[in-house]
């Protein structure tokens, strides 16, 4: 009997404390999924819903797909773990190079990890140890940005711009610093790919390396298009503009890339969209289509180089987890990489992009919705706000979506947002957009203006 098939008991609904979940309230009336397929998740009631959200932004081949199934159960009959450190096995060393080759042109070196957490956490401590292996201690700062979601450790909290989830814990990392996030309803509500206005955003940068010494700079980290926190794409040119203030102080520029790797916009990476490339490459989510833990942390030749200067006898960097390279994630990593570029799914992801641009701009005009934005197949729909509290309107679109639609969208602040796996074709596109549309004007009110 698979796990799922187990009923979940009041007991042991009250054992389990979710994540980022209203606890009490959830489990009033629980939504489990208990199976998948494809593009659909299966309900413990019995309903499939179209999951427009790729499980929490990873699952971008779809659900249970069959290369990635065949090649972790290949994998655990021959080899179950093998530690990473001071001993290997070839699985992480062939993806690793796999991986250098969907890279930007460069970025031919990867350390692995877990999760996304876990990548930003070490391309932060890798940024940190990379000046000071070249005897430049000074570079201690960080540079995030507002509205920044970079994960749940120490490091990702502190460069992470969400105000809640820094001050529930006391004092963060020293000597972090954030950039104004860029979004702006009144010039760029509506945009279709990069907003127009804003590049000038960017130039905070200068303004903040004025008011420090820019030598005690090491990192600034950005999400290209920021995602968990509404869907923001980045102005036109701002990411190129903060490549070129980076550069001009020997500041290393990180791209968080956990939601925008891997074909999410249409090209491996963002860095091929927007032209721009990063030092460090933070990944996880669908290097392994969510099918098992994995992270990736890709560099630059001239950051990995910086550390394999001294002795042949040290260790060059005092940092991994017992988990690094583990061999099913490797298997799964592998199969999901032949899915997403010989099966043509990342190709596949591009060509579907404007027909789901084209109809969610459609939404437009409706009662409470003040922007639909987006790039590649991620999307974000912002509604005004209601008086009782910020989220609860996205909250009420995307319950009536599931319940009434058959379709798991996101509800992120007063944003919806949409993520789906790349297999999606034009009726799926058509039936989450139908969903939407009847979701926002069912639940729509007095007080929500047409934009
Ligand atoms: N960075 C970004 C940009 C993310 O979107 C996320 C997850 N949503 C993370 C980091 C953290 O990833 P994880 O939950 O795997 O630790």
């Amino acid at each position: 009997m698979a796990l799922a098939d187990t009923p979940a008991s009041p007991a042991s609904l009250d054992a389990f404390w979710m994540p980022f979940t209203p606890n009490r309230k959830f489990k009033q009336s629980p939504r489990l999924i208990v199976g998948s397929e494809g593009l659909y998740y299966d309900l413990a009631d019995g309903r499939r819903v179209l999951d427009a959200i790729a499980g929490l932004w990873c699952v971008n081949a779809g659900h249970r797909h069959p290369r990635i199934s065949a090649a972790m159960k290949a994998q655990i009959d021959v080899l179950d773990y093998a530690s990473s450190f001071q001993i290997g096995h070839p699985a992480a060393f062939v993806l690793a190079q796999r991986l250098a080759e969907m890279a930007p042109a460069g970025m031919n070196h990867v350390f692995f990890t877990n999760s996304g957490s876990e990548s930003v956490d070490t391309a932060l401590k890798i940024a940190l140890a990379y000046h000071r292996a070249r005897g430049d201690a000074a570079r201690y700062r960080l540079i995030g940005r507002e509205r920044a979601y970079h994960g749940v450790g120490f490091g990702g909290i502190s460069v992470g711009g969400i105000g809640r989830q820094r001050s529930t814990f006391g004092p963060l990392l020293n000597g972090v610093d954030h950039l104004p996030h860029t979004l702006d309803l009144a010039r760029n509500a509506f945009s279709r790919g990069e907003p127009a206005h804003g590049i000038e955003k960017a130039d905070a940068l200068e303004a903040l390396l004025a008011l420090h010494d820019p030598s005690t700079v090491a990192a600034v980290i950005v999400e290209p298009v920021a995602g968990s926190t509404g869907v923001l794409p980045p102005p036109r040119g701002y990411l190129r503009r903060l490549r070129e203030i980076c550069d001009k102080h020997g500041i290393l520029l990180i791209f968080d890339e956990v939601i925008t790797g891997f074909g999410r916009l249409g090209t491996n990476f963002a860095a091929d969209l927007f032209g721009v490339t990063p030092d460090l490459i933070t990944t996880a989510k669908g290097l392994t289509n969510g099918a098992v833990p994995m992270g990736a942390v890709l560099m630059r030749d001239e950051v990995h180089d910086a550390f394999m200067q001294g002795s042949v006898s040290g260790i060059e960097l005092s940092h991994g987890y017992t988990y690094s390279g583990h061999p099913l994630a490797c298997a799964a990593a592998m199969a999901t990489l032949d899915a997403y570029t010989q099966d043509g799914l990342i190709a596949q992801s591009a060509a579907t992009a404007p027909y789901f641009e084209e109809c969610l701009h459609t939404l437009r005009g409706l009662p409470g919705v003040i922007d639909v934005r987006n790039v590649g197949l991620l999307a974000g729909i912002e509604l005004q706000p209601w008086a009782e509290g910020a989220g609860t309107h996205a909250q009420a679109v995307a319950q009536h979506c599931v319940d009434q639609g058959g379709v798991l969208v996101r509800s992120v602040g007063d944003t919806i947002a949409l993520s789906p796996p790349f297999t999606l074709e034009r009726r799926h596109v058509d039936q989450i957009v139908d969903s939407l549309r009847a979701a926002i004007a069912q639940t729509a009110r007095p007080t929500d203006a047409a934009a």
